[in-house]
This record gives C-alpha cells, sequence and structure tokens, in this order.
C-alpha cells in the first residue's frame, strides 16, 4: 500500500504523515516513513541543493529534473523494494506536487512532466493521495511562524527561499493546480480540512485507511 499527502504550504502534511505512520506501526503493520524530495541519502543531497539555490539562476528545467531525480532515487532505492515486501509506504509529497508546482506553479508543459515523472517513477503511482486543503495565506503564515523549527527527519531547519514564501500567486496557482490534479482522479485521492484540530484529522486520516489494510 502506497500512500502519499500532498497539499500547498503549512498544511501540516508532515504532522498528519507522522502520525499515521506511528499509528500503523503500533498496531503492528510494516512501515516507512520518507519525504520528498529527500528520504535517501543522494535525495537529501539534492533537497539542499533545491533548498539553497531555487529561485536562484536554477533553470527551471534545472529544478523539475533535479525533483525528478530525488524522486527517482527514492523510488528505486526505497519504496519499490518496500511495497515488494508487502509493507506500506507513506511519502510526504510525490509526484503530484511536481505537476503542481513545476507545472501550475511554474508553468512548465504538463505533458513534458508527465513524460519526465514516467521515467523517474517506472510508472509507480500511489494507491491513496491525502490532501491537506488550506487557504493559501494562512498555511504561508504558519509556514513561517515554524520557519525556526528544526525539521523532524533531518535535523535541518527549514530554510526555502524567502521570495518564494512571498510569492502568493505562484502558490495560489500551485493550489489551484492541486485541485485540477485530483478532479483529474477523483478515486486515488482524499481531500480533509486541514484547518481542524489535529486529532479529528488524524482520525479522518485513519478512518479512510483502515479499510485498504490487508488482514
Ligand atoms: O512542505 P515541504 O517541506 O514538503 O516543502 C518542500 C518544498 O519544496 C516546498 O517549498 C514546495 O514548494 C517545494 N516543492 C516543489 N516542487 C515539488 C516538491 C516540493 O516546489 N515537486
Amino acid at each position: 500500500l502506497f500512500i502519499t499527502f500532498e497539499g500547498p504550504e503549512g498544511a501540516g502534511k508532515s504532522t498528519q504523515a507522522r502520525r499515521l505512520y506511528e499509528r500503523l506501526q503500533a498496531a503492528g503493520y510494516p512501515v516507512i516513513l520518507t519525504r520528498e524530495p529527500g528520504g535517501t541519502r543522494i535525495g537529501e543531497l539534492i533537497r539542499r541543493i533545491l533548498v539553497d539555490l531555487r529561485h536562484t539562476e536554477m533553470a527551471p528545467t534545472t529544478e523539475t529534473l533535479l525533483f525528478s531525480a530525488a524522486r527517482a532515487q527514492l523510488v528505486s532505492e526505497l519504496i519499490r523494494p518496500y511495497l515488494a515486501t508487502g509493507g506500506i509506504v507513506i511519502c510526504d509529497r510525490y509526484a503530484d506536487s511536481t505537476f503542481a508546482y513545476q507545472g501550475y506553479g511554474l508553468g512548465r508543459d504538463l505533458d513534458e512532466l508527465r513524460a519526465i515523472t514516467a521515467v523517474a517513477t517506472g510508472g509507480l503511482k500511489p494507491d491513496l493521495t491525502f490532501y491537506l486543503r488550506i487557504d493559501v495565506e494562512v498555511g504561508l503564515q504558519r509556514k513561517r511562524a515554524g520557519r525556526e523549527r528544526p525539521e523532524a527527519n533531518s535535523g535541518q531547519p527549514v530554510e526555502w527561499n524567502r521570495l518564494d514564501a512571498r510569492d502568493l500567486a505562484y502558490h495560489q496557482r500551485v493550489a489551484q493546480g492541486f485541485a485540477e490534479l485530483m478532479a483529474q482522479e477523483p478515486e486515488r485521492w482524499y481531500a480533509l480540512d486541514a484547518d481542524q484540530p489535529l486529532d479529528v484529522l488524524a482520525e479522518q486520516i485513519w478512518q479512510a485507511v483502515t479499510p485498504r489494510l490487508a488482514r
């Protein structure tokens, strides 16, 4: 079972992905939690390049290929092998982010992105994708407020480019992009209002996952 979390900045994806991971683990299921970009030694190095240099002189094609390169490594090193053992993989962002951010956000051609993504993932798609819906401005404020907090997975501080965080129109295109992606594949997506108490959200996610767990 391959589960991904998507959404705009500051929606609380990482928190909910971790809570689901912990609950599955406590219930005795074989499960791993990973994230994009990153999740592997190579992927985390690529993440550093993206964190430091995205929206500088980095060409949009370079950005797209770096996100995809990190994804290719994650799929081949971690996700596919773990799924093959019958385990559950939870991933904080995946290919949908590329369509939303590089496609709808930066205006890259969607067919081109589909081709690149097919190469990077070998066609691997999530079985279930949670979308945490939040007002773009509220999310950016939340993200800024949390910026000084170390990230749970890496111990590295969150330092995504500020110019990016201020570009509201860009983030609004991204959110609109997510909405279109959901409309294209409604059976895979499960959208939740991120503006609810953490426990309520976690329970809604749990209720959506349990019917899909193999006994
Ligand atoms: O919220 P999270 O920590 O996952 O953020 C990762 C960053 O990478 C976000 O700023 C998001 O805008 C960006 N991103 C992106 N394209 C992707 C995946 C993530 O621009 N394909």
